[in-house]
């Protein structure tokens, strides 16, 4: 079966009659969609194959949310509450936008591959298309940037020059001639009917079920992002068409925001970032030795109490840093019983309890219902935490409170 939008990839509206209309649910994300499976005598929506997810688009303004193929059948949901009656002549229409993002990017991979083949014989073994962008897998273990920058020069210039991008409708023997790396394992088992061989002028013949630009020209530019290695292929990753433009004008708002953030051009960003990572790391280093230090004096001050309190407490904003309460407890005095904590502008922080194992035994179980913390204690008279919600800590500050004033 060789549908209408594979006959003619440029058709926005078509009429169509109903075949079938049967009630469905569409899973989509976390939401099931309600309408109808519908079959029609034949569509201009692209059923998803061949890497080519399926198209967007409305039979009589009723939103297709997506396209299978079955055998010779193309298979829409349609979220609608009413039905389509057999026999009934439907209005079918593509977004458009979509369709076309496909195509460029489609044919974008039948031009790449076919020149990495001719150049370098690297064959292409898979593709994928994203969102974003999409890649290319070659079996070779490495893609130079000198290679990769001949082969987006050679694509870019194919594009200029305007070459025909054709198709042909031929016998499933036929169209196996076609056939490389990029299938294996031939015609999908539930195939019926003629095939087709997509071909670029004077580059490469493909059997593909996938709508193609019908000229390189439509492709406007193609760029080769970089080439990623990863056990014994490689990925190279490449925006085509629209998604050029989109991707320089995301890149260059991105390098205007950098300017402005870090007071120098896209020359010295690099540069300036790694200053900033250097700085952070002697400054840290530095604000660990100061926040040490300063658990010792905290330590010593109680040390040098004449009188020493039942219960001390100290709850620090200062980052989650644990070793502030270790190297506090490690100088300070063992009659007292404490209660620590360090945390983050987020709510999350550590607890540290220790002192009389019966008071740990009395609040612990309580102070982690309200910080919404897990506890785990070594010995008994001492309970850590990671707790989520320190915004709490007031509350078992007042029943500490109460218990050894009591
Ligand atoms: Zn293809």
């Amino acid at each position: 079966m060789v549908f209408k939008c594979q006959e003619d990839s440029f058709l926005k509206e078509f009429t169509g009659t109903i075949v079938s209309c049967e009630p469905a649910n569409l899973k989509l994300g976390d939401s099931e969609l309600q309408g109808f499976n519908v079959i029609l005598d034949d569509t201009i929506l692209f059923p998803e194959g061949g890497g080519q997810p399926c198209d967007y688009g409305t039979l009589n303004e009723k939103p297709v949310r997506s396209v299978i193929r079955k055998g010779s059948e193309a298979i829409h949901f349609v979220e609608h509450k009413d039905p389509f009656a057999t026999g009934e002549s439907v209005k079918q229409k593509i977004d458009w936008q979509r369709r076309l993002d496909h195509m460029q990017q489609h044919s974008g991979q039948h031009l790449i591959t076919a020149l990495f083949a001719r150049d370098y014989n690297y064959d292409t073994t898979s593709w994928w298309m994203g969102t974003d962008s999409s890649y290319i897998e070659l079996f070779t273990n490495d893609v130079t940037k000198k290679e990769l920058n001949a082969i987006e020069e050679a694509a870019n210039a194919l594009i200029v020059e305007g070459r025909k991008v054709s198709v042909t409708v031929t016998s499933p023997e036929d169209g196996l001639k076609f056939q490389d790396a990029r299938a294996p394992k031939g015609l999908p088992a539930d195939h019926v009917g003629p095939v087709r061989v997509v071909s670029i002028e004077g580059i490469e013949s493909n059997m593909c079920c996938g709508t193609h630009v019908t000229n390189l020209s439509q492709l406007q530019a193609i760029k080769l992002l970089h080439a990623e290695k990863s056990k014994g292929k490689v990925y190279v990753h490449f925006v085509a068409g629209n998604r050029v433009v989109k991707k320089l004008g995301e890149c260059y708002e991105r390098e205007l925001a950098m300017n402005n953030v870090l007071k120098g051009g896209p020359a010295v960003h690099l540069d300036l970032i790694q200053k900033v990572q250097a700085n952070m790391k002697t400054l840290n280093k530095s604000f660990q030795k100061v926040l040490k230090e300063n658990a010792t004096m905290e330590a010593e001050k109680l040390n040098a109490m004449p009188e020493k309190p039942k219960y001390f407490s100290m709850h620090r904003k200062d980052g989650i840093e644990p070793d502030f309460i270790n190297t506090f407890l490690r100088s300070a005095p063992t009659d007292i019983f404490y209660f620590l904590s360090v945390s983050d502008n987020t709510g999350k922080g550590h607890v540290v309890l220790r002192g009389d194992s019966e008071v740990i035994a009395k609040f612990g179980p309580i102070f982690m219902e309200l910080l919404d913390g897990k506890g785990s204690s070594n010995k008994e008279n001492n309970l850590q935490a990671k707790v989520n919600n320190v915004n709490k800590i007031k509350d078992c500050e007042a029943k500490l409170k109460q218990h050894f004033s009591q």
